[in-house]
């Protein structure tokens, strides 16, 4: 995927690094008129007027005349065509909101942290709202919205759409979400477990292309995998296939959020690992603790090679029941790169079988989010597989 790029430091480096300034501002602010472009990406008037002319002429971009204080000036936002996808990705502490069009290509995002203590369902109806903000800000209607991927950090049956394990979302047990986003935007709605959209990307686009049984395991404040054979997402036929994060690791271990004791997410998953920096000022959010790992942080690095090691366990078993040829290792916790993954593998080699010889475990082969790329995805499946169902009612 990665696209040829010009030496670093020559000219034609850094004039690719200033239309990705532009591309990038557009892709945030949605559609900016050019003055404000100068702006934001602090580049020239006349640096701008010729990159928006260039990308403009190239079809990435497209410019209409308006008056602004009364003076003709110039709007610019990102091509898009024949519609646009959602995904909405929540994670236990943020929503991300991407819009992108039928290439997949991001024409908006939005990130919005999330309180501990937030409830799921008010934040469904501002996730509704802000997709209405974002089509207006890229001067896109409702109606141009194909379908949309809810994504959740938790089990979904496949069935009903619906949560498949109470409890684990407050606020969200009870809700058809499908039917619920449905009424809020007027189109398809997909809700699928954030893991299960990491392992489609990957096995369609990332690191786990042409693997007959593909692993991704989303490591982060909450920890789930998804698994696709042959092609195909196998979440068990209530949804609940693929908890790893509940796989026990210590029968009278700490009480898990499932109700189960010492489950791999109690010594693993974000809300442990922050447990361990009590009292350390300056380590209150995973991001905290990730950036003081990258920093070279020992006690930081000690505490995600330990998460490792126990995922690395949990992941021995699930090789030994699954036999994948690749497990992907995504999510927060694996922007600490070969601090979580060396730790992961040495565990792996020492609890499967025949030390899984064969197994690769990798971090992501996907360019941005797996998790967000897989709920574009499966929007534009659901779109596709929409489209054809009205054709073939109006044939
Ligand atoms: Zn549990």
């Amino acid at each position: 995927m990665a696209r040829p790029s010009a030496p670093p430091g020559s000219q034609a480096s850094l004039r690719e690094a200033n239309r990705q300034r532009i591309v990038d501002a557009l892709t945030t602010h949605g559609s900016l008129a050019q003055i404000e472009l100068v702006d934001i990406t602090g580049l020239s008037a006349a640096t701008v007027s010729n990159i928006v002319r260039e990308l403009s002429a190239a079809g990435v971009i497209s410019t209409t005349f308006g008056s602004r204080s009364g003076r003709r000036a110039v709007q610019v936002s990102l091509t898009r065509q024949d519609g646009l996808v959602a995904a909405l990705h929540f994670s236990s502490r943020s929503l991300t909101i991407v819009l992108a069009d039928s290439a997949l290509t991001t024409v908006a995002e939005k990130h919005v942290p999330l309180a501990a203590d937030h409830r799921y369902d008010r934040e469904l109806d501002r996730a509704a709202l802000l997709v209405g903000d974002m089509l207006d800000g890229v001067g896109a209607e409702l109606g141009e919205l194909l379908a949309v991927t809810l994504s959740v950090p938790v089990p979904v049956d496949p069935e009903t759409g619906r949560l498949a394990v109470p409890g684990l979302m407050p606020g969200w047990d009870a809700v058809d979400l499908v039917a619920s986003l449905r009424a809020r935007l007027d189109a398809p709605v997909v809700v699928e477990h954030g893991a299960t959209l990491g392992a489609l990307a990957e096995s369609r686009g990332g690191a786990a292309v042409g693997a007959r049984v593909a692993m991704y395991v989303a490591a982060g404040y909450s920890i789930g995998s998804g698994i696709v054979l042959d092609g195909v997402p196998f979440r068990g036929p209530r949804g609940r296939a693929g908890q790893i994060g509940h796989v026990t690791l210590d029968e009278n271990g700490a009480i898990c959020r499932c109700g189960n004791r010492g489950c791999l997410e109690t010594v693993a998953g974000g809300r442990a690992l922050l447990d361990l920096f009590s009292g350390i000022p300056g380590i209150t959010r995973l991001s905290d603790l990730i950036a003081d790992a990258e920093a070279g942080g020992a006690g930081a690095r000690r505490a995600i090679a330990d998460a490792g090691k126990h995922l690395g366990v949990a992941v021995a078993s699930a090789a030994n029941l699954l036999d994948p040829d690749v497990v992907v290792i995504g999510g927060e916790l694996a922007r600490t790169g070969e601090t979580l993954l060396a730790s992961v593998r040495h565990a792996v080699e020492r609890a499967a079988l025949d030390g899984a010889r064969d197994l690769q475990i990798v971090g992501s082969g996907v360019a941005g989010d797996p998790e967000i790329t897989g709920a574009l995805l499966a929007a534009l499946q659901v779109s596709d597989s929409s489209a054809a169902g009205r054709a073939l009612s109006a044939g």
